[in-house]
Order: C-alpha cells, then sequence, then structure tokens
C-alpha cells in the first residue's frame, strides 16, 4: 500500500480520534460539514498521485531509492538542490491542480528532515536508525502527518524552566521500559485533524535545566491522552457569493492537549539532549519556511492576476497610476521567485542531507510576510470600494432587481456584468473577506513570526564580513 486512495485515506481518519470543535466532540473528522473541507483538502495529496497524466503522477510519487517501489515524494530525503526543486514543484502543482494548500505531508517532513539531519549531525546511530525506520514506516503506509512545533508558551518573556507551571511546553514527565510520558500542548498546529501522525519537535533552544523540554517524537493521532481542539476553518460557500470555478479548500488548524501521553521508544528522536534542541528547531525552521515560499508563490501569483483582471473589468489597465501600482505587484511576486530559486542554487549539507539556503530562504519569508498587506492595500485600491459592497448573487439572481443590478453594476466593454461580478467576488474573498484576514495573520505568523526570520537572517549574513570592509576602508583593524 505504498500510494493509498482516496477513500483508503479517508477511511484511516475514522479511527477514534479525540477531536472537539465549537464545545462538541467530533465523531467523523471526514463527515463534518467544516472539518470536511480540510480533510477533502489533504485528500488532494491522495488524488493527484492517481493522475492518469504521467507529468503530475511522476512528480508526486517517487521510486523508493532502495526498492523502486512508488512512494509519496514527499518521503524522499532531499540530497542535492534538484530534490530540493522537485519538491518545491510538486507544493506548487498540489495549489496550482486542486486550488487547496499543501496538505500536510509538507509540514510534518519539514519536522522529519530537520530530525534526520539533526541525527546526523549528532552521529547518535539510534536515533538515526529511528527516524529512518519511521520514514519507511510512512513510506510503506503513505501517512498524512502534521507538524507540532510551536508550544502554547505561557508568559513570553520566560523560558520554559521559569514559567508559573512547567506544562507551558511540552516535556518529558517520565519514562519506562515501554517509551517516555510527555506532558504538555501544543498550537495552531494545520491539518492536524486531518493527519494520521503528529511529529512533535521543539520550538526553541533548550539550555542545561530544560533537558526535558528537549523533546521529539512521532505518535499516531489517535493515541490515548491525545486531544485536538479545533478552531473552525472555512465552512460551506455561502449562496450569498457568486459562483467560482476554484474548489472550496482550507485546512483546520488545532490545540494539541498532550495528557500525559505514552510514547514508544522506537518514536523518539530526541530525548534530553537539550545542545541539539537548536539545531533542530532551527534546521525545521529553514525547510519549512522554504515550504511557505513554494506554497505561497502559487497563493500570489493568482492575487497578481486578480489584480489586473480587477483593473481590466473596472476598464483602468492603461491608467498610469494603476499601471505602476501593478508593477508593484509583479515585482513582489517576481521577487518571492527568484529568492526561492536562489536558496535552491546555495543549499547546505548535513551530511548527505540537503538544506536550502538558510540566510535567502528567511530573506524570502520576511520579503513575503513584511510585504503581503502593502499588496493587498494596493489591490483594494486597484478594485474600489464595491469588494466591500457589492450586491451578492441572490440578488443578481432575484427577477424583480436583476436588472438594476445588469444595467448599473456593467464597467468596461470587454467583460459582461456578470464576469464583473465574478471578478469582484474573487478579488473580495482574497483581499477583502473573513479568509483574507485569516491569511494576512498567516502570512505574519505561520513559519514563524518576522521576528525569527530577522534573527536567523543576522545570524547567517556575512554582515561582519562587510563591517570589516568599512573598518578597513576608515582605516581602522578590524575587532572581533
Ligand atoms: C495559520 C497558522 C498556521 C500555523 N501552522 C503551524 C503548524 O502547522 N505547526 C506549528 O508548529 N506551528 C504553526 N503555526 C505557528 C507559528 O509558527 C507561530 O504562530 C509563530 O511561531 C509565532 O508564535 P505565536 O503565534 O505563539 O506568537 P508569539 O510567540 O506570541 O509572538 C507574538 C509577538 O511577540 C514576539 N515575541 C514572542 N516572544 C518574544 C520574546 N521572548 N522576546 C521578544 N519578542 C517576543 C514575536 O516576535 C511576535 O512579534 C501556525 C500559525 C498560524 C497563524
Amino acid at each position: 500500500m505504498a500510494i493509498r486512495t482516496p477513500d483508503q485515506y479517508r477511511e484511516s481518519l475514522r479511527d477514534g480520534r479525540s477531536v472537539y470543535m465549537f464545545g462538541e466532540k467530533i465523531e467523523d473528522v471526514t463527515t463534518h460539514p467544516i472539518l470536511k473541507i480540510g480533510t477533502e483538502t489533504a485528500a488532494g495529496d491522495f488524488i493527484l498521485p492517481e493522475s492518469k497524466d504521467p507529468a503530475i503522477r511522476d512528480l508526486f510519487v517517487a521510486p523508493h531509492p532502495e526498492t523502486g517501489e512508488p512512494i509519496s515524494r514527499y518521503f524522499t530525503t532531499p540530497k542535492t538542490p534538484q530534490d530540493i526543486d522537485m519538491r518545491m514543484q510538486m507544493i506548487q502543482q498540489s495549489i496550482r491542480l486542486t486550488g487547496g494548500l499543501p496538505f500536510g505531508k509538507d509540514i510534518g517532513t519539514d519536522c522529519l528532515n530537520a530530525i534526520m539531519a539533526t541525527a546526523e549531525q549528532m552521529g547518535k546511530l539510534e536515533y538515526k536508525e529511528r527516524a529512518r525506520a519511521y520514514l519507511e514506516h510512512l513510506r510503506a503506509n503513505d501517512l498524512m502527518l502534521c507538524g507540532a512545533v510551536t508550544d502554547v508558551k505561557g508568559d513570553r518573556s520566560k523560558v520554559p524552566a521559569a514559567q508559573v507551571h512547567p506544562d507551558y511546553y511540552v516535556h518529558v514527565v517520565d519514562e519506562n521500559k515501554d517509551g517516555i510520558i510527555v506532558k504538555g500542548a501544543k498550537i495552531h498546529i494545520t491539518g492536524a485533524p486531518a493527519a494520521n501522525e503528529l511529529l512533535v519537535v521543539p520550538t526553541r533552544q533548550m539550555r542545561e535545566n530544560e533537558a526535558d523540554y528537549a523533546v521529539s517524537f512521532a505518535i499516531p493521532v489517535a493515541t490515548k491522552g491525545v486531544h485536538l481542539i479545533c478552531r473552525p476553518g472555512r465552512g460551506e460557500r455561502s449562496p450569498a457569493e457568486f459562483p467560482s470555478n476554484r474548489p472550496n479548500r482550507g485546512l483546520v488548524e488545532a490545540m494539541i492537549v498532550f495528557d500525559n501521553v505514552l510514547v514508544p521508544w522506537d518514536r523518539v528522536f530526541l530525548c534530553r539532549e537539550w545542545q541539539y534542541s537548536m539545531l533542530l528547531a532551527y534546521t525545521f525552521a529553514t525547510y519549512h519556511r522554504f515550504t511557505a515560499v513554494s506554497y505561497k508563490i502559487p497563493l500570489v501569483e493568482i492575487m497578481a492576476g486578480i489584480a489586473l483582471a480587477v483593473a481590466e473589468v473596472n476598464g483602468l489597465e492603461k491608467v498610469g497610476h494603476i499601471r505602476g501600482k501593478l508593477s508593484e505587484v509583479v515585482a513582489y511576486v517576481e521577487t518571492l521567485k527568484a529568492l526561492g530559486t536562489a536558496a535552491i542554487k546555495s543549499p547546505v549539507y548535513y551530511g548527505e542531507i540537503c538544506v536550502p539556503s538558510p540566510l535567502i530562504t528567511n530573506m524570502a519569508k520576511l520579503h513575503f510576510a513584511k510585504n503581503y498587506h502593502e499588496i493587498m492595500k494596493t489591490i483594494q485600491d486597484i478594485a474600489g470600494g464595491i469588494i466591500t459592497t457589492m450586491p451578492t448573487y441572490l440578488d443578481w439572481q432575484n427577477p424583480d432587481i436583476h436588472d438594476y443590478l445588469e444595467h448599473y453594476l456593467g464597467a468596461s466593454p470587454k467583460y459582461t456584468t456578470e464576469e464583473r461580478m465574478r471578478i469582484l467576488q474573487m478579488t473580495h474573498n482574497m483581499v477583502a473577506s473573513a479568509d483574507s484576514a485569516h491569511m494576512e495573520v498567516t502570512t505574519v505568523h505561520a513559519e514563524g513570526s518576522m521576528e525569527a526570520q530577522r534573527m536567523m537572517i543576522l545570524i547567517e549574513s556575512p554582515l561582519k564580513q562587510y563591517r570589516d570592509l568599512a573598518l578597513m576602508a576608515s582605516g581602522v583593524q578590524p575587532k572581533d
């Protein structure tokens, strides 16, 4: 079963997992009206490998490196820049082909790749073998996984050991011959209710007195003591929206409580080696920010497209100041793409594992996050206030008033009034809706806050070298 069918995937989620939303326990995440949007989005990862188009199938399915058996490409460990490039293309195509976000295996394998790179650096054979065996388990069962990294964190000004109680960060509370017992809570975990497995990684560097917090492991979502508390994502489309060809997609985030959960030893990848928590968190962040850049490119391409489309339906595409604004939108998108390509071309290696350039990856993510709201503002400006005040599709369909709308809401003769309304609806969805506000926050915080990127840029940059050049030019000896 190296590649599962969408139905096998859906069936695997009916496993007695503990999931809550709107104050209720959810019996079946595949049929619940909101959660099923997430599981159907995730099911895309099992639909695309079934494609009859060999170009699509070969992107999502790769040969097992030893047996040649078909496996999900997510379960190939990147060894070369080409591997990273293929992964980027796969993530981008998953969005272009299904209209959804990437599905979850991306974040989970960002964790797993970081675990493997860290095990390589530690030189601890036991962890390398466990990570490798876990990878084989994922390959053989084609499991959907999510990455549980962000802890609830409590008082942000205090480190884990200084908090008022010990449980603001996931930590080891006990161990026995079968495994370790963990307690704590992770939050904002994308796609958790649609995943088979949770992969846990520390969110930050831990110090010697915080060794219990230096823990990484994998467990099935349906493990005793694991509870998912979900915030609803996008619901069913409203009949008031003008229809679109885009399928209704979205993933649901969850807070995950670990209530004294037993993790078997063979699924433990870091246990109290606090010295390696930084490397693990840092390497995860690089992989994950690169994944972010990958999935954001197709999202902003379509945003740039809507900027031009809405200018056209309003008859404004040739106006000077609108063209200036369109040039800013397109430069934003193309800069992101160029940085993504540059990150692939300057990788770093841990043993034979290839990681995209940490410096350029963080620059790309910061570029995306820092300028996103400006681009939203530019599109709102080009589109006009109608993206918040337009009559609904229900009014459009009412014969008493339809003709008024048809008559008065036309603009450029290149488009019918209904075409204009559909483009305005899409613009509304992208820059003036509850979903677009969610995306603005996602842009700022998901994959780490902008300060985290600034910190990594400074660590990775040749700034000191540049200072020395300036000192030498000033006739001053460089200092350490
Ligand atoms: C939609 C979405 C999806 C996500 N998906 C996932 C996922 O799948 N898996 C996962 O593990 N995480 C996920 N995240 C979490 C994401 O990585 C975090 O939101 C991010 O790291 C910021 O953490 P926080 O939200 O706790 O904010 P906070 O840490 O509370 O940060 C708020 C602000 O305070 C600043 N700050 C925080 N601590 C300090 C300090 N000690 N000193 C100075 N300044 C500080 C930050 O820089 C920021 O400006 C997701 C987040 C979102 C919004």
